[in-house]
């Protein structure tokens, strides 16, 4: 037979969601990636309705109100079958991945620590506007080449834009990521190198009935439920990430240039070693760059202008 499997890949089961850590139900999700050249796309916006809304659960912002995305602690590739978990430590409950990542920390395993520890991850709906007929589709990446310069790109719109928030129905812009070929460990990826925002060419208001509930899809699993998908890590299964084929995750940067930890597991520290010998503005003493180059934590209270000089910084490095 002639195969042809089309995006049958991107397409998650109902009540899978094993590339996301989402829960999606019976819905039928697309994912949505970036291609190289220019992207313009809509973020669509959700109204949270749980209180498992992360802003929510931190008392910064409530149900009912609006939100343009959804950012987790996820642990990736997790077991034998590669599957994200929300790390339930983000709310308080016990965690056997961070357990583990922690005893391998504690055991100088440094490779395991870092595959194992979560990273935070940021979703979106969004609509393609060279797919517009394509509708509502999930964007996941991650904080630091997405959702960082995107907030500083709204921050600095209001000259250009006046009274306009870009994921806003009525009052939207469209926002315009440029993607550049990238590559890490010989996997090659497209990766946001900038974001902008254009006036809107067409309304999308149609689209709101579509976008994905992102807060109603957070279902934690138990402890006896991740340690069933882990079953398998370590041990006589290690050699499976080198036989077996890559899965084509619907993400565009690679694990290891991800994010931070909500426990206590940084996963390199030389960074901090560093800062006596650099020539630094950085408030937390971690050298110039290190927004790209490091894993802390203090990065994301970075203010933007702080955060974006550093991430240049990073590329001369
Ligand atoms: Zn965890």
């Amino acid at each position: 037979m002639e195969e042809n499997w089309g995006n049958r890949r991107e397409i998650a089961t109902a009540g899978g969601g094993n590339f996301t850590g989402l829960d999606f139900g019976d819905r039928e999700v697309k994912f949505f990636k970036l291609k190289e050249g220019m992207n313009r796309i809509e973020i669509i916006p959700y109204t949270i309705t749980t209180n498992m809304h992360p802003l929510v659960v931190q008392g910064r912002y409530q149900k009912g109100n609006s939100d343009y995305n959804l950012v987790l602690y996820v642990h990736r590739n997790i077991g034998p079958g590669k599957r994200s978990v929300i790390c339930p430590s983000q709310y308080g409950k016990p965690c056997p991945i961070c357990e583990a990542a922690k005893a391998a920390k504690e055991e100088g395993d440094k490779a395991t620590n870092e595959a194992l520890y979560a990273r935070r991850r940021v979703f979106y709906n969004v609509v393609d506007n060279a797919d517009r007929s394509a509708g509502v589709q999930l964007f996941e990446t991650n904080i630091k080449y997405f959702q960082k310069p995107l907030e500083t790109a709204d921050k600095y719109c209001a000259t250009d834009f006046p009274g306009k928030f870009f994921p806003s129905l009525k009052d939207g812009l469209t926002v315009s990521v440029l993607g550049a070929k990238d590559s890490f460990n010989g996997n090659e990826f497209i990766q946001p190198s900038s974001i902008t925002f254009v006036n809107r060419a067409e309304p999308v208001t149609q689209f709101a009935k579509d976008a994905i509930p992102l807060d109603q899809c957070i279902k934690l699993k138990s402890y006896e439920e991740i340690e069933n998908i882990m079953m398998g890590i370590g041990g006589g299964d290690e050699d499976d990430d080198d036989d077996s084929p890559k899965i084509e995750r619907p993400t565009d940067i690679p694990d290891t240039e991800s994010e931070d930890n909500p426990v206590d597991e940084e996963p390199t520290e030389e960074p901090v070693e560093e800062a006596t010998s650099s020539d630094t503005d950085c408030p937390h003493g971690f050298p110039f760059g290190d927004a790209v180059h490091g894993d802390h934590k203090e990065c994301d209270d970075c203010p933007e202008r702080m955060y974006m000089s550093c991430v240049k910084a990073a590329r001369k490095r």
